[in-house]
């Protein structure tokens, strides 16, 4: 039976690798993509010239080449700088653990900046496209320009409805009141009252014949229930109107 070999020291010209539990983990320094050197080449300078101690470009347990430094102390204070594989075989589980925690850290905020620059980009075209349409239409979103119509067409409507509705209105006026006023509002912004509503508007049209249920009044009313529907085809149609010359907008 063979016994694990949990104590057996590594051993480098330089560092003294020690048992496990000797080092401590210090974390990643990355050092700046090739992106970097030939885009940015002061960035690259300056994230070079300020690196951490110990981070050379390459591993110091196996000397290959790497980017991503896992920064280890050892026992004589000294830093160095190894591999992600390389970390492995100094043994140690709870420098092994932290180093694997400061990967996970380390692709979560590459992740997040990533994310934040998917937004950043996004919201970059978002405000050219604006810029563009402000451009075309005289300093106008497009969404502004069709606000705009919309509004003419919509006030357009309501004058029109006010033309319609302005023997009604002096009924509404006569009689005063809340209900009164709010059916006028609703009239006008092309609301078409069915129900009670109807019928008491069509009362109070026929009050200024009369006293309820007088002669003039009973004579009064079904012509003036005529007018009343008749006053609300017109509303519908000019509602349909409106509503053909949105959607000809494409609005
Ligand atoms: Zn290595």
């Amino acid at each position: 039976m063979t016994t694990t070999t949990e104590t057996q020291e590594i051993f480098h010209k330089k560092f003294h690798f020690g048992a496990p539990g000797s080092f401590r983990f210090v974390g990643i320094w990355s050092a700046p993509g090739s992106g970097t050197r030939e885009h940015n080449i002061s960035a690259y300078n300056d994230a070079m010239a300020s690196r951490p101690a110990g981070c050379n470009m390459s591993c110091a347990c196996c000397g290959m080449g790497i980017i991503h430094h896992h920064m280890v102390r050892d026992s004589n204070n000294e830093q160095f700088a190894v591999g992600s594989s390389c970390i492995e075989k100094l043994n140690d589980t709870v420098l092994l653990t932290a180093s694997k925690k400061a990967e996970l850290d380390r692709q979560k905020a590459i992740r997040a900046q990533k994310r934040a620059d998917k937004r950043q980009e996004n919201q970059r075209k978002v405000e050219a496209e604006l810029d563009a349409e402000r451009l075309r239409n005289d300093g106008l979103t497009d969404h502004e320009v069709m606000r705009n119509k919309r509004d003419a067409l919509e006030n357009c409507a309501v004058e029109q409805r006010e033309d319609v509705l302005d023997e009604l209105y002096t009924s509404l006026r006569a009689a005063g009141g809340n209900f009164a006023r709010d059916m006028y509002r609703q009239l006008i912004a092309g609301h078409v009252p069915t129900g009670r509503a109807r019928s008491i508007l069509i009362e109070i049209m026929t009050k200024t014949s009369g006293r309820a249920n007088s002669k003039a009044y009973k004579a009064a009313y079904p012509v003036n229930e005529a007018k009343f529907d008749a006053l609300m085809i017109t509303i519908e149609d000019i509602n349909t109107t409106t509503q053909t010359k949105w959607d000809q907008l494409g609005g």
